[in-house]
């Protein structure tokens, strides 16, 4: 049964083909949020078809897993829910990680922009965290290699580095961004973090029309909580991305809010910007949907839907900026399912028809 009454014809698309997609809700409330980014898109007439693929989180079936990279790599495109990685269970990789490395998406971009009109620790913040997304930290290389003495790898290569420090550069290029920040604990981790940085430095001067700096980690935190401005694109390895990723968002209004991006050479999954599971919160209508379908509004950009994409972008705008119908996380007492119903009569009320 349709979460939201409506009794407006669902339009056809008319213009270019349909893209199919794959779907991965994911758990905790990743198949709720799956829902809603379906509904939207019958009511906005996006020309997308997906292909739901579902991962039980309890099991370690590896077939699961193999028919997810399968069916991305067939479609080109994915957008996901976070897939529960249970942390006592030492013998069980993160799927979202094996997704990642097998897809070898090795940049993750997360557009931290504030809301006007949304509750938030600081204002006016349009901050470009830009995170190596395969390695580093997140190597899952670790053994205990005698009794009580655990040790773990952190894998910095200088072809990665290049790769995601390019990315970031011909980014800030084409959307006239004027700063680069490499964030880095290089005064400590000399070999890893200062490949990383002295990699940086050297695609820097290949850009000399774009300032380059670098910061420490620790201090980083600091300054994105006290003076957040000074910060324009921010680039950095995989620890530290998922860290400042999930300040950052906080300084806007929570995990509910935005959306992050992976890309490859050859594939782009679209998803939630800070990766939770919000299992103690699946289930119960209030989880804040805006983040999944501002991921699904950067897959239609990406898939080139770009009226599609606007529509939604300016309904769910509407919606939390001026309506500020809000779930708790923002300090709403509105139903999730009330924020999509009210994004969906956005989206009919709309004077531009895109079908
Ligand atoms: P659990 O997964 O059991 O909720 P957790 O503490 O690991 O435990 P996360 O899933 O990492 O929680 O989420 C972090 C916080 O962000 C939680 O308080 C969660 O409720 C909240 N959160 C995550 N996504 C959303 C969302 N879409 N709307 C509202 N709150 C959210």
């Amino acid at each position: 049964t349709p979460l939201v009454k409506k009794t407006s014809p669902i339009p056809v698309a008319q213009y270019g083909g349909r893209h199919q997609v794959t779907m991965l809700p994911g758990s905790g409330i990743g198949p709720e949020l799956m829902n809603y980014v379906q509904e939207v898109f019958k009511y906005s007439g996006a020309p997308v078809d997906f292909q739901v693929v579902d991962i039980d989180p309890k099991s370690d079936q590896a077939n699961e897993l193999e028919d997810a990279i399968i069916s991305i790599k067939r479609n080109g495109v994915g957008i996901k829910g976070n897939i529960e990685t249970r942390s006592e269970s030492t013998g069980v990789r993160s799927r979202n990680v094996a997704i990642r490395n097998e897809l070898d998406l090795f940049v993750n971009v997360l557009h931290c922009q504030s809301y006007p009109g949304v509750p938030a620790k600081q204002k006016d913040i349009d901050i470009m965290v830009i995170r190596q997304n395969t390695e580093g930290e997140y190597a899952m290389l670790e053994h205990e290699s005698v009794s009580g003495v655990v040790e773990s790898m952190k894998v910095v290569t200088q072809e990665n580095s290049e790769r995601v420090a390019r990315w970031a550069f011909e980014f800030a290029k084409k959307n006239d961004r004027k700063k680069v920040t490499t964030i880095h604990k290089a005064n400590i981790m000399k070999l890893s973090d200062g490949l990383f940085l002295e990699i940086n430095r050297k695609i820097a001067k290949e850009y000399p029309e774009i300032e380059h700096n670098d910061m420490i980690i620790d201090n980083c935190c600091m300054q994105l909580v006290s003076k957040p401005h000074q910060f324009d694109v921010m680039i950095m390895t995989n620890l530290y991305g998922t860290i400042v990723s999930n300040v950052v968002c906080g300084l806007v209004g929570g995990a509910g809010l935005l959306s992050g991006r992976n890309y490859g050479d050859h594939y782009a999954i679209f998803e939630p910007g800070t990766r939770n599971t919000g299992t103690a919160i699946a289930g119960k209508n209030i989880a804040n949907p805006v983040a999944m379908l501002n991921a699904s509004v950067d897959m239609l950009e990406h898939l080139g839907h770009k009226a599609h994409a606007n529509l939604i972008k300016s309904a769910i705008r509407k919606t939390i900026c001026e309506d500020k119908v809000h779930t708790p996380d923002l300090g709403g007492t509105n139903k999730s399912t009330e924020v999509v119903q009210r994004i969906i009569d956005h989206i009919l009320e709309a004077d531009v028809r895109v079908w």
